[in-house]
């Protein structure tokens, strides 16, 4: 059975819907990147197809087996098409192309009595399609159910949140984090020791996605690389090395992430001011930020991230945008 770290209160909330008789119509699963929604997603939407209901998931059956390989009829991921589609022919709007999608979720689901829909990253959907999707959630059919995932709850319109029941994927303890990055084998094959588990936990708290990645060296933890920078050069108020560390990334997403990892440090920092202890997760920098500047200038940098975060996807011009997003934080910095 796939092993599901962390995640405790989490899974207490879905066993106790589930035992209750009560699952919710549309969950929203959100934590930061690397945290495991997606794994928790896929364990949920087993939950409601697989054959033996007293057990669900049991990981055993053939519906179980199906929806853990993303192979299931009955369970959708639209959004990674509705996006390729809308790349090959621009003339098909994202918004004409996810209609299209919810207009095939009317009929019934093929296998069994329920169609789960996954869509993947809410936070990234322009307002156009989150209202789209909001037409769709506020008559649910009983044979839908809808799992959201999302790094970050900010960009995500009110009216929407109202209609989902909101879960929040914590990280996972230092006793599991141990455990599973002991178990991860990279690429490379290298052996990861206690010292360097010591070393990624106090980098990354219980994050283990984020962990492995950053520790598998892979292209996709550029964004945090840039993150990092951007947040030490923040803290020194070195304006050009932020503006350099946001350049350095090379893909729209990946400056989305880096804005997304940003606003989660400014956010603990925040929190540090209000009296918070010091967080498992980028201790240094968090404290570093709580350091260089007052309560109000944190919380004016983090709303001006979180702004900027909800703009980023929909900006057509990187470059500019990353000029835009380091002159609006040191701005907002130095009017607080
Ligand atoms: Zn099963």
């Amino acid at each position: 059975m796939t092993k599901i770290y962390g995640k405790k209160v989490a899974m207490q909330r879905i066993e106790s819907f589930r035992s209750s008789g009560r699952m919710p119509h549309a969950l929203l699963l959100y934590g930061p990147k690397g945290i495991g929604k997606h794994v928790l997603a896929d364990y949920i939407a087993a939950m409601y197809v697989c054959e033996d209901k007293a057990h669900a998931p049991c990981m055993k059956c053939r519906s179980c087996r199906l929806a853990m390989e993303h192979g299931s009829p009955d369970i959708a991921y639209p959004i990674p098409g509705i996006e390729a589609e809308h790349a090959k022919h621009t003339e098909r709007s994202m918004v004409s192309l996810l209609r299209e999608f919810i207009a095939s979720c009317y009929a019934k689901p093929i296998e069994g009595s329920t169609r789960v829909i996954v869509f993947e990253r809410l936070d990234k959907l322009s307002v156009q399609m989150q209202n789209t999707l909001l037409k769709f959630i506020e008559e649910p059919l009983d044979f839908n159910r809808y799992i959201f995932t999302a790094d970050n709850k900010a960009p995500i319109l009110q009216t929407v949140l109202s209609r989902v029941t909101a879960v929040s994927v914590d990280p996972a303890d230092r006793e599991e984090f141990s455990e599973a990055l002991t178990e991860f084998r990279p690429e490379d094959g290298h052996v990861i020791t206690a010292e360097r588990v010591s070393e990624l936990y106090d980098m990354f708290g219980g994050n283990i996605g984020a962990a492995t990645e950053f520790e598998a060296g892979g292209e996709n933890v550029q964004y945090l690389a840039a993150a990092l920078k951007a947040c030490e050069a923040t803290a020194a108020r070195r304006e050009l090395d932020c503006l350099l560390a946001l350049l350095s990334v090379k893909t729209r997403d990946e400056l989305f992430d880096t804005l997304g990892s940003m606003a989660d440090i400014f956010a603990q920092a925040a929190a540090c001011k209000a009296g918070a202890p010091l967080p498992g997760a980028f201790r240094n920098h968090t404290k570093s930020i709580a350091e260089s500047f007052g309560l109000d200038a944190i919380t004016a940098m983090y709303n001006e991230l979180n702004r900027l975060y909800g703009k980023s996807y929909t900006n057509p011009n990187q470059k500019l945008f990353a000029a835009e997003c380091c002159g609006s934080l040191f701005s907002a910095a130095c009017r607080n």
